[in-house]
């Protein structure tokens, strides 16, 4: 068993496909309780099922909705008494070059990646300062150190998390508070499905096709960034699979 796992209460945003989906059943491997939060419920039942988690561990959300984010967080507190980890992980990737003024996805990108994490934030806070104990794990991404080419969007918004991320590592100290940033190359998740720009989706699918690792990566440094005694503060955590360049 990996140390200081077990029993925490992890919150995780993003938990019915990908990266959250994975990091959940290496967390109850381990013996920690998660809720689990997306805004498919179809997909969160059938992983509560596999993990044979009960109902109160799946929410309803959408991670743009501030109040929603409150109501998803006040349930894990109430249902299961304390919240340790609250890992800010929903996003969408839909890169696409300015030109093409996808304005829809620009607003929506912001929405979740950027608003998305400050609602977690927000929410997770107050019982934090409360205990004077707890651990934000903010996803961002390869792509809040590097920009390429049609990432203007997606790029800005991982960056901000980093940002984001940074001022509240320093806010927090009065109150024994650690903050991770995670910040993975390509994973092979369903996150190539949120690019919708003609061209730039085949490309983006083909690149993942012949480089993503696993998701398991990701799983593995989440608990290693989680399983550090209590003042030992992993600020970041930067990896891409061997194979990828950018
Ligand atoms: P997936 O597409 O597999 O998962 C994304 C998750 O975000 C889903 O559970 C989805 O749930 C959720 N989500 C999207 N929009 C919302 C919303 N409005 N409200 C609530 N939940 C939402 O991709 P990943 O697992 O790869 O992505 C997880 C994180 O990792 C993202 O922040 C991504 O940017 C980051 N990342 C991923 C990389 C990769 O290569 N995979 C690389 C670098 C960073 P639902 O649709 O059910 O609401």
């Amino acid at each position: 068993m990996t140390e200081n796992i077990k029993d925490k209460v992890v919150v995780i945003t993003g938990a019915s496909s990908g990266l959250g989906a994975e990091t959940a059943r290496h967390l109850v491997r381990e013996g920690a309780k998660v809720v689990l939060g997306a805004r498919r419920l179809d997909r969160l039942e059938a992983l509560a099922k596999e993990l044979s988690l009960g109902e109160e561990a799946i929410f309803k959300v959408d991670v743009t909705d501030r109040e929603q984010v409150k109501a998803f967080v006040d349930h894990a507190v109430k249902t299961q008494g304390k919240i340790d980890v609250m890992i800010n992980n929903a996003g969408i990737m839909p890169l696409a070059p300015l030109e093409m003024m996808r304005f829809d996805e620009w607003d929506q990108c912001i929405d979740v990646n950027i608003k998305g994490v400050l609602w977690g934030i927000a929410a997770a806070l107050p019982f934090f300062k409360e205990q004077k104990s707890g651990q934000f794990i903010n996803v961002s991404s390869v792509a809040g150190h590097t920009i390429g080419a049609g990432g203007a969007i997606y790029s800005a918004t991982k960056y901000s998390v980093r940002v984001i991320s940074e001022a509240l590592r320093k806010e927090v100290k009065p109150y024994n508070i650690r903050t991770t940033i995670l910040s993975p190359g390509a994973v092979d998740t369903e996150l190539p499905g949120s690019v919708g720009a003609p061209g730039v989706s085949e490309a983006v699918a083909g690149f993942y096709h012949q480089t993503a690792i696993p998701a398991d990566s990701f799983a593995r440094c989440v608990l290693f960034a989680m399983s550090q005694p209590e003042n030992v503060d992993i600020n970041e955590i930067l990896f891409r699979p061997t194979a990828q360049e950018l």
